[in-house]
Order: C-alpha cells, then structure tokens, then sequence
C-alpha cells in the first residue's frame, strides 16, 4: 500500500524545539510534580498539565486556560511537549493502521493501531531496533541502535489519538496498549515504566492495568522489577518448550534459562489478585515448535502457572527461511494445551497487507546493514546498558 505522506504531513507539528528546554510530554505524575517544584510551583500543576497533554491532546501552553497567564509565560521558556512527527501512515484493509513516528533525523519507529469490535488496541515500540535477535522476528534481524526516550514512547500514544482525531477525555478509542512494537521493552524499563505509569494514570489515560501489557523475551532482573515496581500485565515470547529449542528462537534464552525464566513467572503472579496471570505468547513455526511433542512438552513445562496462552500465527517477512503452521497444525497443537488444561486463544493476524502485524515491524533504523557490536552511533551510554545486561554484566 501506498504511504500516505500527504495525509500524515498535514498532521505535523511545528518543528523541534531547543534541547535545552525539558520536555513534559514523557513525565510520569511524580517527574512532573517534581518539576513543577523545582521552578517554585504547587505540585497540583502537574496533574493539571497531565490532563492537558494526555486527555485533551494540547501542546501549546496557551490553550491551558486554567493555568494563569503568568505560569503560562513563565514556563514557555523553559519546557515544552515534544510533540512527534508522523512520517507515513498507511491503512490496512482490516482497519488497521501504521504510523512511522520520526524520534530523530535518523531513526523512525512504528506504532500499530488495531480496531476490534469492543476494544481497539495500539502495540508501541520501545527501542530503535532490537538487541534481541529472535531467529523470526523482523526487527530483530535489521540490528539495534538506542533506546527510545520516555517522550518517544508517550508521544506514540499520543500522537496517535490525534491521528485518530480522538481526544482521550472524550472518547476512548484506544482501549488497550500493548508493548509489542519494535524492542525489547525490559532493556529499556528506565524509560517505558514513566510511560507504563502515564497510560494507566487517571490524570493521563486513565487505562486499566489489565489493559497495558508489557511483553518480554524473558529478561528476568526486569520482571522482578516489574513486580517490585509496576502493577501492570505481563506477557512472556516463549515460543519452545524447552531449552534447545529456545535457545535458537530466542537467544535471550542462552543467560535466562527456562528453569531461571519460569520461577520469576510463578514469582510475579505469586501474592496478587486471584486473576492475576501471565500470557504465553507462542509464534507457531511450520514443523519448529508446533509437533505433538512440542505441545506435551509444554503443558508440562507451564505445569500450575496461571496462565494463558496465545498461539500467534507467523507472520512472514523477507528472506525468511520459516514458515507459518497449518491450521491443522494449530488446531492440533491447541488441543493438546487445552487437554493439558490450559486456557489456549489463536491470534487473529491484523495488519499483514500493510507489513505491520507482529514481528514485521521494521521501522527505519539509520543504517540496518550495521549490526549490533559495531553500532554506537547514538546515546552511547544507553547501549552500552543494554548490551552489558545481554553480555551479564551487572
Ligand atoms: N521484545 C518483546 C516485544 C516485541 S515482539 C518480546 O519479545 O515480547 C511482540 C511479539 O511478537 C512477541 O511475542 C514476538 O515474539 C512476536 N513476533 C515476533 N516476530 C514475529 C513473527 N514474525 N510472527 C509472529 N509473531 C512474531
């Protein structure tokens, strides 16, 4: 499908700002009553610029009608909402929709919007790239090169209510937030749980916490942390039931072992309300994970962990060597999980016409011949974070 650079360049906002200004669009209630401190204001400032930018969708301070006049013009040179850049926007015969947010002259992620009947469903990137390298997933294959900030992540959500004309206070159409764009939301938790807080913060979006899910290869530390710090769902990529085969389509695997990966699960349902589960994401993969074996081994491997899990059919994308399973084979393999006595749902694929359902996501990474290691073109520090945690460095 064609992109629709016409439509999305009317949607653009002013350009950048100055770097020296602090940006409000990616704080969390506590960063900003910090900084409404900070410059000698009430700390209530900051659930009423909250509902500004996140409810009512306003960048300009001058629209704040109740803040005075005089804050108003005290913070204009100071702070300012960053407010994101849509390059493209492209609409999949499904309803489905796929933004390319620009976050620097290089580098641009994708944010999917997907319509269903009683919810809609926006999955947001966290990281340019990804560090990963899951054997079937896109964004794994094209490299990784930085974390995304907090406001690159907010301003994902953000940018796509005003796409969809919708001020959040008004009308809800995005239901549900899923981090399942590009990266791995786990490497980068100093800057997507501010945003995980903002979309379930009743000054913001005001979203449940049955309806933000942060999804994971598996990066163990982080789910402890999630638990220690973030009352949110969790879903964990899978994908094999054991080790072997894990290690291969999932490298992560290699520090994380299912026998260390499994215990976190048991401890982040562990003391919570009696619904509390963590979903099994699955990628089914033709003759790789999806025999009979596969199955048992996994109704095993989940034993009592409260659970559910979701069998995503794979979504191809060049020069690929796998392929998706039979419905046969689905079915099959679904019966089996639930015999087992597992509650089993099969992802319905969205978006595949406009290359955005799961793990086709590819965004514009600067240069994507460039592979990790040799990478270190932006926020070095940052990468050196991420790349530490996957080498074990404490
Ligand atoms: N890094 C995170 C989030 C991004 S991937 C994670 O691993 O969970 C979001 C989901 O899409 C994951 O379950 C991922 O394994 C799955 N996925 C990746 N590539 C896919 C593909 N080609 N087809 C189907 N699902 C895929």
């Amino acid at each position: 499908m064609e992109l629709t650079d016409d439509v999305a360049s009317k949607k653009n906002p002013p350009p950048i700002e100055p770097r020296n200004k602090v940006d409000l669009l990616g704080m969390d209630r506590e960063m900003m009553a910090a900084y409404f401190i900070e410059i000698g204001e009430k700390p209530f400032r900051a659930t009423q610029m909250m509902k500004w930018i996140h409810q009512m969708g306003v960048s300009d301070f001058d629209e704040m009608t109740n803040l005075s006049k005089a804050l108003r013009e005290k913070l204009k040179p100071l702070a300012y909402i960053r407010t994101p850049k849509i390059i493209a926007e492209q609409y999949s015969e499904d309803g489905t929709i796929k933004w390319l947010l620009e976050v620097d002259q290089k580098n641009a992620v994708e944010a999917v919007f997907i319509p269903e009947k009683n919810r809609g469903t926006l999955c947001i990137s966290s990281q340019v790239g990804c560090a990963l390298e899951c054997s079937f997933c896109s964004t794994g294959q094209q490299g990784f090169n930085r974390n995304l900030e907090n406001w690159e992540i907010a301003a994902q959500m953000w940018a796509a209510n005003k796409a969809l004309g919708c001020k959040p206070k008004e009308e809800r159409r995005i239901s549900n937030v899923v981090f399942m764009g590009m990266g791995e939301p786990l490497l980068n938790v100093k800057h997507t749980f501010p945003v995980a807080r903002i979309l379930m913060d009743d000054f913001a979006y005001g979203l449940s916490k049955r309806r933000v899910t942060i999804s994971t290869a598996g990066v163990v530390p982080a789910i402890d942390k999630i638990k220690a710090e973030l009352d949110v769902s969790l879903a964990i990529s899978l994908h094999a039931p054991n080790n072997a085969l894990r290690d291969e389509l999932v490298p992560i695997n290699k520090k994380y072992p299912l026998e260390v990966l499994i215990p976190s699960l048991y401890r982040y349902v562990e003391g919570g309300h009696s619904k509390k589960h963590v979903t099994i994401e699955y990628v089914m993969l033709d003759q790789v994970n999806d025999r009979v074996e596969h199955a048992h081994e996994l109704v095993v491997l989940l034993g009592e962990l409260p659970c559910k899990v979701n069998l995503i059919p794979f979504n191809p994308f060049p020069n690929t060597d796998y392929t998706r399973s039979s419905n046969n084979a689905i079915h099959r393999f679904r019966a089996i999980l639930e015999e087992g006595g597992l509650n089993v749902t099969v992802r319905k694929t969205r978006g595949e016409d406009i290359d955005a359902a799961c793990g086709q996501l590819a965004g514009k990474v600067s240069d994507r011949t460039k592979r990790t290691v040799h990478h270190v073109e932006f926020d070095a520090t940052a990468r050196h974070d991420v790349l530490n945690v996957l080498k074990g460095v404490p």
